[in-house]
């Protein structure tokens, strides 16, 4: 193993990264175990954000990195185009377990963005199977991300993602975003204002008709633009919008999938089924990527039955590989044996009282809580914003915890095996940080 630092860094352009800055002073991770990383340096750096949203299992589980290891071994690649190979049908139907049965069909990928472009794709073609072809709109919300395909930026709601890239898709229109900083802050779960915001859709549906409109995309909770919440209420206005007016609803559950919120998904939190769900992430606690679009009997039914008799021509070399599968069977089996969900549930009030114990201290605008996800807003600097909490992620590194920004906010969501001890170290030390924060 390279335990040492790169003899050059010049050639890799890293994604979503001030890269001048990075390369003036890198971060380097170098090996991970449970809830901790080890930099190049020797350091251990508590993991507050389960690397990137993926690892609800803690890093290294032996019983998935053992399956991983036998099916390399086994089976390195098999095409899932007119074949295919057991683990994926096993993993299929373990996946319709997971989601309690409703859903009928899972179609796999390799990551959140193709997950959220297939969903909008087989929302334009479920449509057109059903002799509906008129229906071609795709709704998005302010302030959503949807990963980084045409489809995704188009109908996030993110200016600094789309504005480079041209016209994107036709044909989309953005719900306004839910967050209120005056009537909601440092709310504990779902804020009470602004569920009236889900009829915002009707005004959409009253300029373009619903004989045009195929779906709504959003995410039930929004993580990368900072930990927004649902207001209580209004999924279920948003679910009841789309039923009325014949539009799929599409929840993007790539960070709120696999037990974020203590449960196995958003939607069994806040009871509210959408059609179809995009997934990513915890599916194989990160190892090996892959992604998923889980759809309801009736998405698929269209495809078989439906007057125009078309198939979905779409899919990756790599949809279902095997070892994404061999991770995700692991997976799944991790959860139910150690009860991951359980000690979500466990700790979770400790850790929303850890949160909140922050109010109050420099800087600090606003909290947010739900699941074992955190919201810490950061009144930003004049003329600089997101400088404030940039430089916050930069000290907690050196300090050995690992948390995330985005804007001026500080979003936490950790492997949900950790226990007291770890949300004592990390809030400990980003109090301090805080304190000192210019
Ligand atoms: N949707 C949501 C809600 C996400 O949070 C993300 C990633 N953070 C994506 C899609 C994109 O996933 P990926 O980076 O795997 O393409």
């Amino acid at each position: 193993m390279n335990e040492s630092r790169p003899a050059s860094m010049s050639s890799f352009w890293m994604p979503f990264t001030n890269n001048r800055d990075f390369k003036a002073n890198p971060r380097l991770l170098v090996s991970a175990e449970g809830m901790y990383y080890k930099d190049v340096d020797g350091n251990t750096v508590l993991d507050g954000t389960a690397g990137l949203w993926c690892v609800p299992c803690g890093h290294a589980q032996p019983k998935i990195v053992a399956a991983v290891r036998e099916m390399v071994g086994q089976l390195d690649f098999a095409p899932t185009f007119q074949m295919g190979h057991p683990a994926a049908f096993d993993l299929a139907e373990k996946l319709m377990d997971y989601t309690g049965h409703r859903f009928g069909h899972v179609f796999y990928t390799n990551s959140g963005s193709e997950a959220v472009d297939t969903a909008l794709k087989m929302a334009l073609a479920y449509h057109r199977a059903r002799g509906e072809a008129g229906r071609t709109r795709l709704i998005g919300r302010e302030r959503g991300y949807h990963g980084v395909g045409f489809g995704g930026i188009s109908v996030g709601g993110i200016g600094g993602n789309r504005r480079t890239f041209g016209p994107l898709l036709p044909g989309v229109d953005h719900l306004p975003h839910t967050h209120n900083l005056e009537k909601n802050a440092y709310s504990r779960g779902e804020p009470e204002h602004g569920a009236n915001l889900a009829d915002e859709l009707e005004r959409i549906v009253a300029l373009h008709d619903a004989s045009t409109i195929a779906a709504v995309i959003v995410e039930p909770v929004a993580g990368s633009t900072g930990v927004l919440i649902p207001p209580k209420g209004y999924l279920k206005r948003l679910r009841e919008l789309c039923t009325k007016h014949g539009i799929l609803l599409i929840f993007d559950e790539v960070i709120t999938g696999f037990g974020r919120l203590t449960t196995p998904f958003a939607f069994d939190y806040f009871d509210v089924i959408p059609d179809m769900v995009t997934a990513a992430k915890g599916l194989t606690n990160g190892m090996v990527p892959m992604g998923a679009v889980f759809t309801q009997q009736h998405i698929h039914d269209a495809f078989m039955d439906g007057p125009a008799g078309i198939e979905l021509f779409h899919g990756y070399t790599y949809s279902g590989h095997p070892l994404a599968c061999a991770a995700a069977l692991a997976t799944l089996e991790v959860f139910e044996e150690q009860k991951i969900l359980d000690n979500a549930k466990a700790v979770q009030e400790y850790w929303t009282d850890a949160v909140h114990s922050l109010k109050g201290l420099p800087h600090v605008i606003d909290i947010r809580t739900i699941g074992l996800v955190a919201g810490i807003e950061l009144a930003p600097i004049d003329g600089k914003p997101g400088a404030r909490a940039f430089s916050a992620f930069k000290k907690a590194f050196a300090d050995g915890v690992l948390i995330r920004t985005t804007g001026d906010i500080i979003a936490l969501s950790p492997p949900l095996v950790l226990e007291k001890k770890h949300i004592d170290e990390l809030f400990g030390k980003l109090a301090t940080i805080l304190k000192n924060l210019d």
